[in-house]
């Protein structure tokens, strides 16, 4: 069985809610660049899951003997047809600040009520198993897009996107709020589930 997690990210606060939800599989978990690895991978799948087994499959061919996991994640407005769905990074060009991606997004649905204003954040996460096992699993966290942002935490579109449980947007809550409800949370600990039920993971080490 493996002894190590390799996350194919070089974004810092992933790893720590990665380390934080995978803590108690007793396995070394680490960045791909703490791996020693910076790999650069050119996503053109056409969903989520596509792009993150993309990634996750070429990482893995740098560390056949470890579970590499990739992730994959952006905002969907229903309104908009789900955009800007697998292009959210992209969206009105990568060097574009969030500020103006928000302020676009919140004029395409001027006028809106709340029922038209649905969204949802989606994670998909793909693991490269040594032997070759490939799994992806996808986790969401429904919501809406406000009136206007607010909050300063989080990042990218958290200051427009709205959750009913706070009734604020999830710029707004404690990483350890957003953690628990988030998408890539979700998606994390089902990871979790999975890798455990296709025997990757040993089993009573899943619960924290
Ligand atoms: P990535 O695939 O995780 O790099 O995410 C792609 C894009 O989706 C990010 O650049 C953000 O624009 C958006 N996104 C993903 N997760 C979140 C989140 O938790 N809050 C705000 N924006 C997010």
């Amino acid at each position: 069985m493996a002894n190590r997690i390799i996350f194919a990210t070089g974004n810092q606060n992933k790893m720590e809610e990665i380390r934080q939800i995978l803590a108690d599989t007793g396995l070394e978990i680490l960045s791909m660049k703490e791996a020693g690895a910076d790999v650069e991978v050119v996503e053109d799948g056409a969903t989520f899951e596509e792009n993150a087994v993309i990634k996750a499959t070429e990482v893995a061919k740098r560390f056949p003997d470890d579970i590499v996991l990739a992730d994959d994640s952006g905002l969907e407005i229903d309104y908009l047809n789900k955009e800007p769905g697998i292009y959210s990074a992209r969206y009105l060009g990568e060097d574009t600040s969030y500020q103006v991606k928000n302020q676009a997004l919140l004029y395409r649905l001027s006028g809106m009520e709340k029922e038209r204003r649905s969204a949802r954040f989606v994670c998909a996460i793909a693991a490269v198993a040594a032997g070759g096992t490939v799994l992806h699993v996808r986790g969401t966290v429904e919501g809406y897009i406000g009136w206007e942002p607010e909050g300063e935490h989080g990042f990218g579109y958290d200051p427009i996107f709205y959750v009913d449980e706070y009734g604020c947007s999830t710029a707004s809550l404690t990483m350890e709020q957003k953690n628990a409800l988030s998408h890539r949370g979700n998606a994390l600990r089902a990871m979790k589930k999975e890798l455990i039920a296709q025997g990757v993971l040993a089993s009573g080490r899943q619960e924290a």
